[in-house]
Parts: C-alpha cells; sequence; structure tokens
C-alpha cells in the first residue's frame, strides 16, 4: 500500500542518513587524529624536462597511512577536509612536511625543485601566507625552490585577492602552476590575467591524445597560447611513448606521468636521482 511504500521510504532515507553521515563525521575526527599522529606521508612524482636537462623536478602528493584501511588516495580524504576545514591544519602539515624533506634532500646534493599541491579553501584562507612563510622559515628550504599548485576554482570567489595573494608569493621567490588545465572554467581572458609560471594540462586530454582530435587540437594550441603569455606547460598524465611524441613535436616543456615513474617515496627519488639523474 501507499502508506507501507511511505514507510519503506522513510526507511531508507534514515538508513542512509545514518549510514553516511556518522561514517564521513568519523572521518572528520580520524584526519584530526591522524594529523596529530604523523598518518601522513607525501610521495613525490618526477617532472621530465622534455627539451633540456635542467633540475631534478618533482610533485608532492599526499597519502594516508590509514592503521586499519591500509594506505589511503587523496581522493578519499581532501574533500572532506576540505568540507570541514580540516585542510588548514592539513595543508599546513604538507608545506612543513615538503619543506622539511626537500631540505634534506637538498642537503645531500640533489638540485631538488618541488611542487606543492593547494585546495582553494587553504589558499582562500587569510592565515595561507604566513603559513607557507613559517614553513620556508622554520626549515630553510628556498622559497627558489618552491612551486604551489593551484586550480582554477581558486579564483571563483574573489579573483582579485587570489591574484594578489599569488603576486606576493611570486615576489617572495616561489613558482606557481595552474593544476588540471582545461577541467575548469578555463577563460582565456582570464590566464592573461593570472601570474603564474606553469600550466598543468589534465591528463583526461593527454590520455585521449591518440584518438581524439579534439584533445590533440586542444592540446597543440594550448602549448602555443602558454607560451605566447610566457607559460611553460606540463602534460599531466603521460602514460605512452606515442603521447610524448606529440607533447615534444609540439614544444611541451615538462612531462609528468606513469610512463616516466610513479608517484615513489623520499627514499625512491634519492635512489632514483643517484642511479639515473646524476649519472647524465
Ligand atoms: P593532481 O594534483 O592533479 O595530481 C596528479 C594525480 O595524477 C596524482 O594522483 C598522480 O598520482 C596521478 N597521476 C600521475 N601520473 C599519472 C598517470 O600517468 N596516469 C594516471 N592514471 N594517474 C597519474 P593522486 O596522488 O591520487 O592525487 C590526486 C589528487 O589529490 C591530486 O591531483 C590533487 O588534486 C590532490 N592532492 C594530492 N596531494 C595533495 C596535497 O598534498 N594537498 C592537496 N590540497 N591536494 C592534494
Ligand atoms: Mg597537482
Ligand atoms: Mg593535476
Ligand atoms: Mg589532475
Amino acid at each position: 500500500s501507499a502508506k507501507e511504500l511511505g514507510r519503506n521510504q522513510v526507511r531508507l532515507f534514515t538508513e542512509t542518513l545514518s549510514d553516511t553521515r556518522p561514517r564521513r563525521l568519523q572521518r572528520e575526527h580520524e584526519i584530526q587524529d591522524a594529523i596529530d599522529q604523523d598518518q601522513f606521508l607525501l610521495l613525490m612524482q618526477p617532472q621530465i624536462s622534455i627539451h633540456e636537462e635542467s633540475l631534478f623536478r618533482v610533485e608532492a602528493l599526499i597519502r594516508w597511512q590509514h592503521p586499519q584501511e591500509g594506505m589511503l588516495s587523496p581522493l578519499e580524504f581532501i574533500p572532506i577536509a576540505e568540507d570541514c576545514g580540516l585542510i588548514i591544519p592539513l595543508g599546513r602539515w604538507v608545506l612543513r612536511y615538503a619543506c622539511t624533506v626537500g631540505l634534506q634532500l637538498l642537503e645531500q646534493g640533489i638540485p631538488l625543485f618541488m611542487a606543492v599541491n593547494v585546495s582553494t579553501k587553504q589558499l582562500n584562507s587569510p592565515d595561507f601566507l604566513e603559513d607557507v612563510r613559517s614553513a620556508l622559515e622554520k626549515t630553510g628550504y628556498p622559497a627558489t625552490n618552491l612551486e604551489l599548485e593551484i586550480t582554477e576554482s581558486s579564483f571563483l570567489e574573489d579573483m582579485d585577492g587570489a591574484i594578489a595573494k599569488l603576486q606576493t608569493l611570486r615576489n617572495m621567490g616561489i613558482s606557481i602552476s595552474l593544476d588540471d588545465f582545461g577541467t575548469g572554467f578555463s577563460s582565456l581572458h582570464y590566464l592573461r590575467k593570472l601570474p603564474i609560471d606553469y600550466l598543468k594540462i589534465d591528463r583526461s586530454f593527454i590520455s585521449t591524445l591518440d584518438e581524439d582530435r579534439e584533445s590533440k587540437a586542444i592540446t597543440a594550441s594550448v602549448i602555443k597560447l602558454a607560451h605566447t603569455l610566457n607559460i611553460k606547460v606540463i602534460a599531466e598524465g603521460v602514460e605512452q611513448a606515442s603521447q610524448l611524441a606529440l607533447l615534444t613535436q609540439w614544444n611541451c616543456d615538462l612531462a609528468q606521468g606513469f610512463y616516466f615513474h610513479r608517484p615513489l617515496s623520499v627514499q625512491a627519488i634519492e635512489e632514483l636521482y643517484y642511479t639515473k639523474y646524476r649519472a647524465n
């Protein structure tokens, strides 16, 4: 009957709620504890210079070594941390840890240049500039070896405020890259106004280069356009030699992806540098 159906619907509804809300709340508590208990770590994925040998570049990518569930991907906790505000202390931890590890590698003679992801909430937080300054000062990692990766959504709320912040960071010697380019609003008008050094073409374009004419056309013209604006281009998610061949032909500056290396532990990064890069 309709009454029964109605009751069932209510039951279903409450079951869904009781299934997801406490779980999410539990995650939030867990993230807080995990920061205190050092359960997070950073892996580093190299970025390869296509046309010239230069610095040893890496992107820092967070992982959560969860005591019961094992290694968790950032996609499973970064969005939750953003929603509940824990991205601020977590982002602070990432900056601090990245700079600490970065300095250790520099001190071993590895000419490291490291990119760190910054979420929109984090960049827009009033504490952000101070958090960056403090990470650099307390660790001694040089600002000129740091790059911050931001996304287009960082400009939706307060474009001029975000631009001013990026300008301050650049004046400190930090480089800025625009991550996941092509997935947001990607206005070419804004691209001209943004104080950025690098543009990262999203993996969704690179992974379809071989079969999709539009991905090809977009990637080739974004590289050209970026170069006209004095911005260097990084291709994300390169998995095949055929993709690298096209990117090389189009004069793309840097490439990152499983074709070269997966995200690696700090120790694996050291070994990679000594066995492969320094040898060249
Ligand atoms: P992202 O910044 O766009 O990072 C690139 C993602 O693509 C990484 O996933 C990387 O492992 C993956 N990737 C790289 N090359 C390939 C490839 O050839 N094929 C495929 N299939 N994947 C590739 P990951 O590490 O799971 O990170 C996912 C996202 O989580 C990142 O995307 C970034 O938005 C966010 N994230 C990671 N670390 C942090 C962090 O420390 N702070 C913040 N706020 N966000 C982070
Ligand atoms: Mg990134
Ligand atoms: Mg990206
Ligand atoms: Mg991406």
